[in-house]
């Protein structure tokens, strides 16, 4: 079966999107302080030539292959199937890349960019600390100065990140300000923006903040869903029933999906972070009760009180504790495109020991989101459909964390 019948609205919505200043429709855009315009201006057009570069994309896509590790696997997930007993279940497998998740692949399209630009500093905002890492990798790599972000609750929980990050030559700012996570970092890491702006690059790590970086960092993990589509014809022949990922930002999610949005036979649906439950301040699925509004830089749906105050999150996961999502991910809930679902943090625990446990694979505390919803679809599948669930990254970071909660839970 071949989906090629692709509705001419969604062909049209994936290749003009976003528009000149930066909108996914409603959403997107950009808005920041004046000294920020013209380093934005710089960079979307020094990245609308790079991409048209074949020098640059040539030397994209060898430090992804001899420095991250692609292509990554599309594996099929024989005991998780066959335990959920429904749709045949395949991961992509981006915990497989070097540093441990799919960062890796924009923080080398952005440091190309930088050294394109002559800007030998770079600094970089981190929530669970993955993206620090990976920023810290090629920093290393490229010989450049880096200076990450980390909100202080987050260099507690991710302490083993914050080594790694130190180890590779970052010097890592912890951040005390109001609820000391990524939102936090992010703040700070504008500030610093807005100061060095001319030696400076500011590496975002996911589809957030002002236009060009919400594109940008879709183009730069398109990867992903470009090699999925590949793998899938190559081991089954056709297209798969649907796909599942999870949503901080949304960047592992928009990169995955990307190059399906056509494919209208094939569902696309994102994971939220359902935390302690979905009560005001104790998650951070923006789309059960959030609004329309900006932060950031962005003009997207956001976790908020009745005043416009930024609400308080909560996750299990760092990587997924953020009020704001992505503006294209807005857009395409809207038209029905991508579907949103949540899993919360006691599910995310129990699936972290079952799927460890069936398939010898510690999954990121992210990437378990999208795992407790395929679990749960999966069983509503037939044996004759196929899901494939992107493992945005491996659960090393998570052990002592995990350990921890399990204790807690048997003291109780
Ligand atoms: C950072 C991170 C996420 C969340 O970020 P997105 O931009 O939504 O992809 C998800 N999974 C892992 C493993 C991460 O490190």
């Amino acid at each position: 079966m071949s989906h090629t019948g692709a509705s001419s609205a969604a062909t049209l919505d994936r290749l003009s999107l976003p528009d000149q200043g930066g909108h996914f429709g409603p959403y997107g855009g950009v808005f920041v302080p004046e000294t920020l315009m013209t380093a934005l201006q710089e960079l979307g057009e020094v990245y609308a030539a790079a991409r048209q570069d074949e020098n640059y994309l040539d030397e994209l896509r060898r430090h992804l292959k001899e420095f991250a590790g692609r292509p990554t696997e599309l594996y099929l997930a024989e005991r998780l199937t066959e335990h959920c007993g429904g749709a045949k279940i395949y991961l992509k497998r981006e915990d497989l890349l070097h540093t441990g998740a799919h960062k890796i692949n924009n923080a080398i399209g952005q440091v190309l960019l930088a050294k394109r630009m002559g800007k030998k500093r770079i600094i970089a905002e981190t929530g669970a600390g993955q993206h620090g890492v990976a920023t810290a990798a090629v920093c290393a790599k490229f010989g450049l100065q880096c200076r990450v972000y980390m909100g202080a609750v987050d260099m507690e929980r991710q302490a083993l990140n914050v080594f790694r990050m130190r180890l590779m030559g970052a010097e890592v700012i912890g951040v005390e300000a109001g609820q000391k996570t990524l939102k936090e970092a992010i703040n700070e890491a504008m500030r610093d923006w807005v100061t060095h702006v001319r030696s400076t690059h500011y590496i975002l790590g996911s589809a957030l903040g002002s236009h060009p970086y919400p594109m940008m960092v879709r183009d730069f993990h398109r990867v992903i869903g470009r090699e999925t589509k590949a793998q899938i014809m190559e081991h089954e022949g056709r297209l798969p029933d649907e796909m599942i990922a999870c949503v901080g930002g949304g960047s592992n999610a928009i990169g995955f999906f990307f190059d399906f949005l056509e494919d209208e036979a094939v569902r696309l649906v994102g994971v939220e972070a359902g935390g302690r439950g979905i009560q005001r301040g104790d998650h951070a699925a923006r789309f059960e009760g959030g609004k329309l509004g900006v932060l950031q830089g962005c003009k997207t749906y956001i976790l908020q009180d009745p005043d416009g105050q930024i609400e308080l999150t909560h996750s299990v996961s760092a990587g997924l504790d953020y009020a704001a999502i992505g503006p294209e991910h807005a857009f395409y809930r809207d038209r029905g495109r991508i579907q949103f679902a949540y899993a919360d943090d006691e599910e995310v625990l129990e699936v972290f020991q079952l799927f460890s446990r069936l398939e010898g694979i510690l999954p990121a505390l992210e990437s378990t989101h999208a795992l407790v919803h395929g679990i749960k679809r999966a069983k509503e599948m037939r044996s004759d459909e196929l899901l494939v669930i992107n493992l945005s990254g491996r659960g090393d970071k998570d052990v002592s964390q995990v350990q921890q909660l399990l204790d807690l839970g048997s003291a109780k």
